[in-house]
C-alpha cells in the first residue's frame, strides 16, 4: 500500500528500519505512551507478526503510531492482525488504533470482506517480493520520511 519497493528490499533481506530515526522516534512513543500501561498488555508473536499491546482480557490488539495522520495502511496493518489471530484460533478479537500526536483512537473490527480482500493482498504481495527485479522508485512525499531515502536517492534531489 506504501511502496512496492520498500516491500521487495525489506522482504529481501535489506532491511533499514533498525537505523531510521523516524523508527527511533515512533519506539520512544510506545514506550513514553505506555509506560503504566505495559502490565496490562501482553506481546504477542504468531504466524509472522509481532503485537505489542494485546490485551488478553478484553481480546484487544492496540496499535500505537507516531503518525500525525490517520492513514488506511494503518488500519489494514491491523486487520491483517485479526486476521491472523482468527487462524490461529483466537476468535472475536478487535483492534484499537492510537494516535498519541493527535489524542484520537479508532476502532478497527475485520468484516468478511476484509478476510476476501487480505487473501488478494497476499497474493499480490507475494508477486511483489518473489520478483526478479527491484521495482522503480515511487518517489511520493512519503519517500522524504522512508528508512530507504539514502539508498533509493543519494546523489538525486527530490522536487
Ligand atoms: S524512499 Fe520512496 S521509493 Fe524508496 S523505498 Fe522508500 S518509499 Fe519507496
Amino acid at each position: 500500500m506504501i511502496c512496492h519497493r520498500k516491500l521487495w528490499l525489506f522482504a529481501n533481506g535489506m532491511g533499514m528500519e533498525h537505523s531510521s530515526e523516524i523508527v527511533y522516534e515512533g519506539k520512544l512513543i510506545h514506550e513514553h505512551s505506555y509506560v503504566k500501561r505495559s502490565e496490562k498488555f501482553e506481546e504477542v508473536t504468531l504466524g509472522g507478526i509481532k503485537v505489542d499491546y494485546y490485551d488478553k482480557k478484553r481480546k484487544v490488539i492496540h496499535e500505537v503510531k507516531k503518525s500525525d495522520k490517520i492513514d488506511t495502511a494503518h488500519e489494514w496493518q491491523l486487520k491483517y492482525y485479526l486476521y491472523v489471530f482468527e487462524n490461529a484460533g483466537i476468535e472475536g478479537v478487535t483492534g484499537i488504533l492510537e494516535y498519541p500526536k493527535l489524542r484520537r483512537t479508532s476502532e478497527v473490527i475485520l468484516s468478511e470482506r476484509d478476510r476476501e480482500e487480505i487473501i488478494i493482498f497476499e497474493k499480490e504481495i507475494s508477486e511483489v517480493i518473489h520478483s526478479e527485479q527491484c521495482p522503480d522508485k515511487t518517489e511520493t512525499k512519503i519517500c522524504r520520511n522512508c528508512s530507504y531515502y539514502d539508498f533509493c536517492f543519494s546523489g538525486e534531489e527530490m522536487d
